[in-house]
C-alpha cells in the first residue's frame, strides 16, 4: 500500500469512511490511490487542469491495479464532476485564493451538490479558505497544523450542517484570547490564524507566526527608507497588524505535541 506523506495522511485521516472522494488537482492521485487501497473509499475521481500531471495521475491508477474504481479526468477545478458524484472533496497544495475561486466556481455551476465535506489544505492564503466556508454556510468541523520537512501546512476540515452559521458563530467567537479587541478584530485574526489552531496551539502555530512576524518587520525596515507618504501610511497598517498577531501569541499556552 502507497505510503503517504504526513500532510497527506492528515487530509486521508479527516475524509469520512465510505464517501467517494474527488480530489481535484490531483497530480500524481496519490491520496486517492491510498483511500482505494487502505478500503477507506469505494471510489475515487482524480481531477486535473494539467496534461503532465494528468498523465502521471492515470499511471498511478493503473499500476495500483484500480483504473476500475479510479478516474482520472482532466479539466478546470470542479469543472470534471457532474452534480451527486462525489461526497467529500479534497483540494491540496494550492493557494487558497485559487482554492476558493475553484470552489466558487463549481458552487455557481452546481458541481458542489451532493458533496457533504470537504478537505481542504491551502499551501498559503488559509483566511480565503475560511471566509469561503463562511459565506457558502459550510460548517467548519476541525482545522490541523502540521510540519514536514521544513514547511508548515494548515488542513481544514468543513461539513455541510444545518447549524452551520449558529455553531460557526461559536467558533469564530474570540472572546477566549482575553485581548481587549472589537469583535470584529477578534473575528478577523481567528479567519486568519485558524479558530481551532488558536484554541488547541501547536508549537507550529506559533513557529508559522513568528516567521510572519520576521517577515513584516523586515518589509516595515524597508519602508522606513522610503520618505514617500504612502510608504509611511503602509508601515503603520503593517505595524498594526504585528502588534495585534503578536498579542495573539502572547495570550496562547502551547503545548509540545
Ligand atoms: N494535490 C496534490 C498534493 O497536495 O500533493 C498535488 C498538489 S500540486 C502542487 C497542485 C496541482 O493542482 C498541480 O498538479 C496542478 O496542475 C493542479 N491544478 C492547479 N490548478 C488547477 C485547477 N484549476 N484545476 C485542477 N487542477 C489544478
Amino acid at each position: 500500500m502507497i505510503k503517504l506523506s504526513k500532510r497527506l495522511q492528515t487530509i486521508a485521516d479527516y475524509i469520512t469512511p465510505s464517501n467517494r472522494v474527488a480530489d481535484i488537482g490531483s497530480d500524481h492521485a496519490l491520496l486517492p490511490v491510498y483511500l482505494l487501497q487502505s478500503g477507506k473509499c469505494p471510489s475515487a475521481i482524480a481531477g486535473e487542469l494539467n496534461l503532465g500531471p494528468m498523465l502521471a495521475a492515470k499511471k498511478q491508477a493503473a499500476d495500483a491495479g484500480l483504473s476500475d474504481r479510479l478516474e482520472v479526468r482532466q479539466g478546470d477545478g470542479l469543472a470534471v464532476l457532474a452534480p451527486d458524484e462525489a461526497d467529500t472533496v479534497t483540494i491540496a497544495g494550492m493557494g487558497g485564493s485559487l482554492m476558493s475561486d475553484i470552489l466558487e466556481a463549481g458552487y455557481t455551476s452546481g458541481k458542489l451538490e451532493g458533496v457533504k465535506e470537504l478537505v481542504l489544505q491551502p499551501n498559503v492564503g488559509e483566511d480565503a479558505v475560511r471566509i469561503w466556508l463562511l459565506n457558502r454556510g459550510w460548517l467548519l468541523k476541525d482545522e490541523t497544523i502540521l510540519e514536514e520537512d521544513g514547511k508548515i501546512y494548515e488542513v481544514i476540515h468543513a461539513v455541510l450542517s444545518d447549524d452551520a452559521e449558529k455553531q460557526n458563530e461559536v467558533i469564530y467567537d474570540g472572546s477566549f484570547l482575553q485581548l481587549d479587541l472589537e469583535k470584529p478584530t477578534l473575528t478577523a485574526l481567528l479567519i486568519r490564524m485558524g479558530p481551532y489552531l488558536l484554541r488547541r496551539p501547536h508549537e507550529a502555530l506559533v513557529k508559522k507566526w513568528r516567521s510572519e512576524l520576521q517577515k513584516l518587520e523586515w518589509i516595515c525596515k524597508q519602508l522606513s527608507g522610503s520618505e514617500l507618504p504612502e510608504s509611511a501610511v503602509k508601515r503603520d497598517q503593517f505595524q498594526a497588524e504585528m502588534k495585534l498577531i503578536e498579542g495573539v501569541l502572547n495570550c496562547l499556552q502551547t503545548d509540545k505535541r
